[in-house]
């Protein structure tokens, strides 16, 4: 698949559910409504997209949500999935809190899976039940153990949140690198309506990196995961940092992917409204071709790049999607 700005599409995102155990603040309100479960796609539906998106050319699949975790019976998914790796799918990967995953993380790698992501920004108790409204992080840093005792490789995204976690940027680092996990901070993006004000949580990464570059070698490397982020290695530590920044550098020319919510919606972009419905070619009928036909048409759809800008006259964000909508 390749879009109208010539760049080759491999790369696949699904949102098996907007639902979530946590309601971190730059996510979710407080007082979130979810989906009404029938307008979800079932898990043999989102097989048979993922499938067809495989036999387009997709390469790399990522799982994620909401909590991909707490969607029943995914570990099906998961399985069906991991059986095409080798058979057009090159990589099967997830994107999860962590609160499933002691449970979970021996079933992922024998389904195939080999690294995830696992999104942790604080490491200070209290802190990571505000930030997360009710997670417990004992059972975070569990699922992580485990994850690793499984043989899985972790990378650990942090989301830099101004005056919250800003402090612990370091320590989390040198946790990380210390465990031979990646660490990638992730700049907050304006997704979604939440309850407090996203200015006061922005927190620029060019200062983030700035900051670090005074107590620490930071080298530029060409190391790529596939994603947006832009990685260097950190002399001190010998691990790799990321860098995901949506606002300050624009990551459009090189993208890749595009993302497959569990309502069977296809964005192709995550910073622009435009959509695609595939739920509705799906239950047309069994004939892939005419579902091939509307990917097609979603992919010449896909824009140059996102625009993120709040809609400041009414203090909204101009994508009211939340991120838990599309997996981030
Ligand atoms: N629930 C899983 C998790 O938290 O890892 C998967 C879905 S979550 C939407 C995927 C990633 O998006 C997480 O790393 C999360 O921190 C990040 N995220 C959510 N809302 C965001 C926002 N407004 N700006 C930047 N990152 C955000
Ligand atoms: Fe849930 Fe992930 Fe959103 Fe946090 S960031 S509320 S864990 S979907």
């Amino acid at each position: 698949m390749i879009d109208p700005f010539g760049r080759h599409i491999s790369y696949l995102r699904v949102s098996v559910t907007d639902r979530c155990d946590f309601r971190c603040i730059y996510c979710m309100a407080e007082q979130q409504t979810f989906l009404p479960r029938a307008e979800l796609l079932t898990l043999e539906e989102l097989e048979r997209l993922c499938g067809a998106f495989i036999a387009k050319g997709v390469e790399r699949i990522r799982i994620t949500g909401g909590e991909p975790l707490v969607r029943r019976n995914v570990i099906w998914l998961i399985e069906r999935l991991g059986k095409r790796i080798g058979d057009g799918l090159k990589e099967l990967t997830l994107t999860t809190n962590g609160s499933q995953l002691a449970r979970f993380a021996a079933a992922l790698r024998a389904a195939g899976v080999r690294r995830i992501n696992v999104s942790l920004d604080t490491r200070d108790p209290e802190k990571f039940h505000a930030v997360t409204r009710r997670g417990d992080l004992n059972k975070v840093l569990a699922g992580i153990d485990a994850a690793q005792e499984a043989g899985l490789e972790v990378k650990i995204n942090m989301v830099a949140l101004r005056g919250l976690n800003e402090d612990e940027i370091v320590p989390m680092m040198e946790w990380s690198h210390g465990r031979g996990m990646d660490l990638t901070l992730i700049e907050t993006m304006p997704m979604g309506e939440i309850d407090g004000d996203r200015v006061e949580q922005y927190l620029p990464l060019s200062v983030v990196r700035a900051r670090l570059q005074e107590r620490f070698a930071l080298d530029d490397i060409d190391f790529r995961t596939g994603g947006p982020a832009r990685y260097v290695r950190v002399r001190e530590t010998g691990g790799r940092l990321g860098f995901i920044t949506p606002l300050t550098h624009n990551f459009c020319e090189s993208c890749n992917r595009v993302r497959l919510t569990c309502t069977g919606t296809l964005y192709m972009c995550l910073g622009q409204n435009d959509a695609a419905d595939l739920r509705q070619v799906l239950r047309a009928g069994n004939d892939d071709r005419i579902l091939s036909a509307a990917i097609d048409e979603a992919i010449s759809r896909k824009p140059k790049g996102h625009d993120f800008i709040v809609d400041r006259r009414h203090n909204r964000p101009a994508i009211v999607r939340a991120m838990s909508l599309t997996g981030g």
